[in-house]
């Protein structure tokens, strides 16, 4: 049923007045002081910047690669392999770091040792860095400290596929003396002679 139209009360509007004067109805104000921090840090920092006492301003970023900052000594970095006494690969091609790596991206051809106490070394050992997702599994799968990630170095960026492929050579051109005994115990054990 309709209603009667003359009984219908006229709906009323209520006009609210924007809260602030015109500064905070025209942002402009806002603008002019956020305009005004920035000014304030660009006249702190520059000046420091281009006299070479960036350590004293409030820039945190880093001019990378020319300037770069010490990693942590946990990181995980570019791999090595290591070396024995004599120069030869630590490496016995036990194949537990391709087991356990989650990437496979480490292949081990073994191939038999001129050294009578060791039964195989690694005749070609790869890791494919672009697969590698820098778990440190191979590190801790190993049984005689023959891989690290230790070198503190990224993977450099490529434009071909097999130049992230890194080989034995270029593994062991970053190794050192490991003095570690196979099965030696507590954390420390790599460092042990
Ligand atoms: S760090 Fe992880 S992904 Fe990379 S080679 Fe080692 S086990 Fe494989
Ligand atoms: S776990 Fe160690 S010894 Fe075994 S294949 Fe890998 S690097 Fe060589």
């Amino acid at each position: 049923m309709l209603a009667d139209v003359d009984s219908l009360v006229p709906a009323t509007v209520k006009i609210v007045n924007r809260p602030g004067g015109w500064k905070r109805q025209s942002y402009l104000w806002g603008a002019m002081q956020g305009l005004g921090v920035t000014f304030r840090h660009f006249m702190r920092n520059w000046p420091r910047n281009l006299v070479g006492r960036r350590a004293l301003s409030d820039i945190v970023t880093l001019a990378y690669p020319e300037e770069k900052r010490a990693y942590p000594p946990r990181n995980r970095g570019l791999h090595r392999l290591m070396k024995r006494a004599d120069g030869q690969v630590r490496c016995v091609a036990c194949m537990m770091c391709p087991t356990a790596c989650p990437a496979h991206c480490i292949s081990i051809v073994p191939e038999e040792s001129e050294d009578s106490r060791i039964e195989k070394r690694p005749g070609i050992f790869q890791i494919d860095e672009l697969r590698c997702v820098v778990c440190g599994l191979c590190v801790e799968a190993c049984p005689c400290d023959a891989i690290r990630m230790d070198t503190g170095i990224h993977a450099w960026p490529t434009t071909r596929r097999a130049d992230a492929i890194l080989d034995k050579e270029e593994l062991l051109s970053r190794g050192e003396l490991s003095t570690a005994m196979q099965g030696g115990e507590g954390i420390f054990w790599r460092e042990r002679k």
